[in-house]
């Protein structure tokens, strides 16, 4: 690699105010209630399915061998199953037709993006029938005066990148599974992701959204105004509600300017107090022309480096290191201004070492470091945590918890690495590494460390199948009596993607 090495609320009665609680007395009796509200455990009769077909078409509704294997777990390998039917409509109005057909059966309907998620949330029983929006594709409309992009819920998060680009702006949003994730499964997860220290979380890339709610009944509000206070602004109960309240099929994406020049560096730091004294450093110099702060702690980034057959640019190991990438507007910005920052942190011992990619095979070289995550699934037997703590105490928290785990387990092999700038710090423990022990012990073991410090179990893949039993650790009962509400109102027979979430 060629371098330039710098140097050698809801109800009061719950009496709890607390994001967290330990009540999950409650939380096991609304999860309950809805699935009695919802959910036929038995296959979907032979009447729905002929609905089904006279509704959408033959080739639309897929049974038995003719549904293949992406239907049937998504991105953590968890317990693969055939729905007892797949669904490919073409438009809003065949999901409508479909939802409304679901309802009246009180049949199960699990929504399918691109089954990268990571918590199980696009699995479906072998009852359940799958809704794949795989052939709701295409960008509708790109709005140069408002700068927006309408794009329907199946297309893929890159062909919507590539489509802003092309038309001279930025799609924020980004993530490792980009050319197989969809917009829909974005919007449902609420995905994170490289750039949310520079412009939010998929919600914030949202100004209108079309939903078709379990009865079928389709919500238009593609509006593109960045202004409209006229009541409850209904988007955002359907933007990381994963397929639980209503099926995504459009979308109105806020577009940026595009950054013109970006910088990629790495950097070898001392320990997490000083990457937070670099991030405050950074930001307070360039706003958010800080793209990405990546930290990774040494087993991951050897483990990285490793499995991506990179060279480290570093003679010694560190630490800690951090991927951070400046972007700019400016086209003329040759990274001066950032390289200047970083000499400056050098000579004032913030950092230890850094080196600034001089290509875009270097930047290519240096992410892949970084998003050697995934290759996780096929590497390991990956027990899998994205959790978010204040950013001051996640540094301990990682003391602690790899303590812990050594204590627990002694000669686990875990990995530590995180989107630092926006809280979220990401675990992976190798299943190899404790044989015999069960996945469950450890996510109740790591979960349980977070509760006292008020953390969230799910920081952006969501709670799905894998975390629900875990939720009541981040969300206080108010708070799950609130959503169960919003759940049995928009959808009163349980009918979407029961067992997730609640
Ligand atoms: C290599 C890799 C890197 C990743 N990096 C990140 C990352 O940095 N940040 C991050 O947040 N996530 C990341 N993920 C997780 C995953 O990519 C995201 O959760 C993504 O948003 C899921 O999109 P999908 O289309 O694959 O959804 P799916 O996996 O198909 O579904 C996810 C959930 O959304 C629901 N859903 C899907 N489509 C719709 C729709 N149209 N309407 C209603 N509900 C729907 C499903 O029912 C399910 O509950 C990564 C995954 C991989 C494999």
């Amino acid at each position: 690699m060629t371098d330039n090495r710098l140097a050698s609320g809801v109800a009061s009665s719950a009496g709890s105010n607390s994001t967290s609680n330990s009540g999950g007395d409650i939380s096991s009796n609304i999860s309950s209630n809805i699935s009695s509200n919802a959910t036929r455990g038995t296959a979907p009769l032979p009447a729905t399915l002929d609905a089904l077909r006279a509704a959408l078409g033959d080739d639309a509704v897929r049974i038995g061998e003719q549904i293949g294997e992406h239907a049937m777990t998504d991105w953590t390998r968890h317990d693969p199953t055939r729905p007892a039917a797949l669904l490919l409509p073409r438009s809003t109005e065949e999901v409508s037709r479909a939802l409304a057909i679901c309802h009246a059966a009180h049949q199960p309907v699990v929504p399918q993006g691109g089954m990268t998620g990571l918590a199980g949330g696009a699995i479906a029983r072998s009852t359940d029938i799958a809704l794949s929006l795989e052939r709701l594709t295409g960008v509708e409309e790109i709005d140069a005066a408002s700068a927006t992009l309408t794009v329907r819920a199946g297309t893929t998060l890159q062909t919507a990148q590539e489509a802003a680009a092309e038309a001279g702006f930025e799609l924020a949003l980004d993530l490792g599974a980009r050319g197989s994730c969809q917009i829909g499964g974005n919007l449902a997860t609420n995905a994170g992701g490289n750039r949310v220290i520079q412009s939010g979380t998929a919600r914030d890339q949202v100004l209108g959204l079309e939903v078709v709610l379990a009865n079928g009944d389709v919500l238009t509000s593609l509006g593109k105004m960045v202004k409209n206070n006229t009541g409850y602004d209904l988007k955002h109960w359907f933007i990381g509600s994963e397929g639980t309240l209503g099926v995504i099929t459009r979308a109105v994406l806020r577009l940026h300017p595009p950054r013109a020049a970006r910088h990629t560096a790495l950097v070898a730091l001392d320990g997490y107090a000083a990457a937070v004294n670099l991030l405050r450093r950074l930001s307070s110099r360039f706003g958010n022309d800080i793209g990405a702060f990546e930290i990774m702690w040494p087993d991951f980034y050897d483990f990285g480096v490793k499995l991506t057959g990179t060279r480290s640019p570093f003679a010694d190991p560190h630490p800690l290191y951090a991927l951070i990438e400046h972007a700019s507007f400016d086209a003329s910005d040759d990274g001066e201004r950032f390289s200047c920052a970083l000499t400056e942190a050098l000579d004032s011992a913030v950092i230890r070492d850094a080196v600034i990619a001089q290509s875009v095979a270097d930047v290519r070289a240096l992410w892949a470091i970084r998003e050697c995550t995934a290759e996780f699934p096929v590497r390991l037997d990956a027990i899998n945590f994205d959790v978010s703590l204040p950013i001051g105490e996640i540094g301990a928290f990682v003391d602690r918890c790899r303590a812990a785990l050594d204590q627990q387990w002694p000669g686990n092999v875990s990995y530590f690495f995180g989107h630092i700038g926006d809280s979220n710090l990401h675990v992976t423990v190798d299943g190899h590494s404790i044989p015999g022990v069960d996945h469950h012990a450890v996510y109740a073991f790591v979960y349980e460390m977070l509760r006292s410090l008020h953390g969230s179990v799910s920081a952006e893949h969501g709670i799905g199948l894998l975390k629900r039993e875990f939720l009541p650790i981040s969300r206080s009962p108010a708070e799950l009596a609130a959503m169960a509400a919003i759940k049995h109102a928009l959808d009163p027979h349980g009918i979407l993607n029961p067992g997730k979430l609640f």
